[in-house]
């Protein structure tokens, strides 16, 4: 067990004689037990981070430290870090109970300790049935826990584990999931997941840091990112479906109450109280507001937007909907039992306290 701190990493590859910056100026700290995920898009470099902290990759600038040691020079093999990435690197000569024993014997640990562990870590992943076979025979799934439990047999301060459940399919990647949750809560390492797929990271971390380009935009934990995001990238990354996100511009009706109309379409609605302190007159804003947030209503009152159905999808045990917007399309979420057609008029709340507004030019929440 270990807390492990970033200080002000950076990774500059070189490309074609070019330099390709990875990972600009990361600062993170994971305390000693924590679920961490890494989230952001393909080429963010979350693998890089993660190759950093191992050892794999030398770091370009910055520090990272491990239970108090700063490791940028030591041999990823004297980092007390465990292992597991993608693409699950079984030797397919050995059996299964080798294939996770090798790091052991590999350190010269005694015949009846590597018996003990790998047999401890068997039960835990449930493979027990596994031992005796070769990797050829085992499905995708199998190979996977596998995979994690030849990371964490030498019970690591800190386990790493790059996309771990990428290779598996819907239902066997929502149970490996569960599973991954108890095992963390058993082995207690400090542990980061690498994943593009939000609710994975939601699902498993303690905190998620939010990466994009290279650049950290938020680190907290699921519900703040969710609640709360930083900026507009978060926002638009967290949650499924996306969060409703367009420009606005704030005006003033004859009445002098402030509401903002949607740009290009004569939509307007007021603007909460929470906001009407920052909100400047003539001034445009990007405006967010989450599928479940919205409320169907029935009648109109000056609070609600009155507007037709463009598209109907009833899903069982939720129906989503969506109106059209110049191009866009704004849509909504609801458990509840309704049914519409194309071009019915329908009346729309906002949730008030739910409503986000971002920097139409930095991105960052107002
Ligand atoms: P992620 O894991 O978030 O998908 P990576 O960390 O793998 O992203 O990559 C981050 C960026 O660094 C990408 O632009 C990628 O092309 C670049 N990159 C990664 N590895 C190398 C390498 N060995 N040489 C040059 N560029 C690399
Ligand atoms: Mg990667």
């Amino acid at each position: 067990m270990a807390e492990l701190l970033i200080k002000d990493l950076y990774k500059t590859y070189t490309k074609n004689k070019k330099p390709v910056p990875a990972v600009k100026s990361l600062n993170l700290s994971c305390r000693d037990g924590e679920f961490i995920a890494f989230l952001g898009p393909s080429g963010c470099g979350k693998s890089t981070t993660l190759r950093m902290i191992a050892g794999l990759e030398d770091v370009t600038s910055g520090e990272i430290v491990i239970g108090g040691t700063v490791v940028n020079h030591l041999h990823p093999s004297k980092r007390n870090v465990g292992l597991a990435f993608e693409n699950y690197a079984l030797y397919p000569p050995l059996s299964i109970y080798e294939n996770i024993a090798f790091n052991l014997r590999a350190k010269k640990t005694p015949e009846a300790d590597i018996k003990r562990q790998v047999e401890k870590i068997a039960e835990l992943l449930h493979i027990n049935e596994l031992l005796d076979m070769k990797p050829a025979a085992l499905s995708g799934g199998q190979k996977q826990r596998v995979n994690i439990a030849r990371a964490i047999v030498r019970r690591p301060g800190v386990l790493l584990l790059d996309e771990p459940l990428s290779h598996l399919d819907g239902k066997m990647r929502q149970s490996m999931r569960t599973e991954l949750k108890r095992l963390h809560t058993e082995i207690k390492s400090t542990s980061i997941i690498v994943t593009h797929d939000q609710s994975e990271a939601m699902a498993l971390a303690d905190r998620i840091a939010i990466i994009n380009e290279g650049v950290l935009q938020q680190y907290g934990t699921p519900l703040e990112v969710y609640n709360k995001p930083a900026n507009e990238f978060v926002a638009g990354f967290i949650g499924e479906p996306p969060m409703n996100l367009f420009t606005v511009t704030a005006v003033t009706e004859p009445t002098g109450e402030p509401v903002f109309q949607i740009d290009g379409s004569d939509i307007r609605f007021k603007v909460p109280p929470a906001y009407r302190a920052k909100v400047r007159a003539s001034q445009p804003y990007r405006f967010g507001i989450r599928p479940t947030d919205i409320r169907i209503v029935s009648g109109s009152d000056p609070a609600t937007l009155t507007t037709k159905v463009a598209i109907f999808e009833n899903l069982g045990e939720e129906c989503r909907l969506h109106i059209r917007i110049n191009e866009m399309l704004l849509s909504m979420v609801t458990s509840e039992n309704v049914s519409f057609k194309a071009g019915d008029e329908i009346h729309l709340l906002f949730r008030e306290e739910r409503i986000h507004l971002f920097d139409p030019v930095t991105g960052n929440r107002l």
